[in-house]
C-alpha cells in the first residue's frame, strides 16, 4: 500500500457542460413535444364521449390509428445526425475540461505539465467517439420511448373507460418524463466520459492506483462514502465499479502519482 500522499487540489465536476449539454438537447428534442402536444389535441376530438355509447368502437379504432401514426412520426422525429454533431461538442468539451483538471493535479503533486506529454491523450478519440455514438442512440431513442408512454396510457384509458380530462393530464406528464430523461442522460453520460478519460490519461501517465473522493453532500450513495479516501487499483475495481460507472455517480478518482515519484 502506498503512503498516503498529500491531498490533491480538489477536482471540478463537469456541471456545466452536463447543463449546457442539455440544453442543446433540449432543442434538439423540441420536435417529440410538439408531436406529443398536436396528438392531445387529434386525440381530444376522436376520444369516445360517455353519452354516445354506439360510436364507442369507431372512436376507439381512430384513437388507435392516431396513436399508430404518432408512433411513427416520432420513431423518426429526432435523428442521429442531428444529435452526433452535439454530442461530439460537448464530449470534446469534457475531454478539455478534464485534462485541465489532471494538470492542476499534476502541476501541485509532480511539478510536470502533462498537457505537453505526447501520448496523453492516447485512446481518448475512441472514447469521444464512442460517446457521440452511444449518446445519438440514447437521444433517438427518446421518441420510441415516448411512443411507448402514449400506447400505454391510451390502452389504459380504453380499457378502464377514462374521462378526457384525465388521459389528458397523463398525455401532458409524458413530456415532463422526456425531459427528465434527457436530463438524466446528460448529467450521467458527461459523468462517466469525464470518469472514463481520466481513468484513460492516469493510465497514459503510467499511474496505476487512484484515490476514491466524494463531493461530500448528502446526496453521495452509501457504498460510495465508505470508499471515501481509499486507495484503488484501477485494474481492480471495487464491487461498485470505479468513479463515474454508476448511475449519476459523481464520485471522482484522484491519481496516485506516488509510483511515479518512486
Ligand atoms: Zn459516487
Amino acid at each position: 500500500m502506498p503512503q498516503r500522499s498529500r491531498r490533491l487540489p480538489r477536482v471540478a465536476r463537469p456541471d456545466r457542460i452536463a447543463a449546457e449539454y442539455l440544453a442543446a438537447l433540449r432543442s434538439a428534442l423540441r420536435p417529440l413535444l410538439d408531436l406529443l402536444k398536436e396528438f392531445v389535441q387529434e386525440a381530444e376530438s376522436e376520444w369516445p364521449k360517455p353519452e354516445a355509447d354506439n360510436v364507442r368502437t369507431d372512436n376507439d379504432r381512430d384513437v388507435a390509428r392516431l396513436v399508430k401514426r404518432t408512433a411513427d412520426k416520432l420513431a423518426r422525429a429526432v435523428r442521429a445526425e442531428s444529435i452526433t454533431p452535439i454530442a461530439t461538442k460537448y464530449a470534446a468539451a469534457t475531454s478539455d475540461f478534464q485534462r485541465a483538471q489532471l494538470a492542476k493535479q499534476a502541476r501541485a503533486a509532480v511539478g510536470v505539465d502533462v498537457r505537453k506529454l505526447t501520448g496523453i491523450d492516447r485512446a481518448v478519440p475512441a472514447q469521444l467517439e464512442q460517446f457521440s455514438k452511444v449518446n445519438a442512440q440514447l437521444i433517438t431513442g427518446l421518441g420510441a420511448r415516448l411512443a411507448e408512454d402514449i400506447a400505454e396510457i391510451v390502452e389504459d384509458a380504453t380499457v378502464s373507460g377514462s374521462r378526457w380530462e384525465t388521459v389528458a393530464k397523463r398525455l401532458a406528464h409524458t413530456g415532463l418524463v422526456t425531459e427528465s430523461r434527457a436530463a438524466l442522460i446528460a448529467r450521467d453520460q458527461v459523468g462517466k466520459l469525464f470518469g472514463d478519460i481520466n481513468k484513460q490519461r492516469q493510465a497514459n501517465l503510467g499511474v496505476t492506483r487512484y484515490v476514491w473522493r466524494t463531493v461530500r453532500d448528502n446526496r453521495v450513495r452509501e457504498e460510495h462514502e465508505a470508499l471515501d479516501g481509499d486507495s484503488i487499483a484501477w485494474d481492480s475495481p471495487p464491487a461498485e465499479g470505479h468513479p463515474g460507472d454508476a448511475v449519476n455517480c459523481r464520485c471522482y478518482a484522484d491519481p496516485d502519482f506516488s509510483d511515479l515519484l518512486g
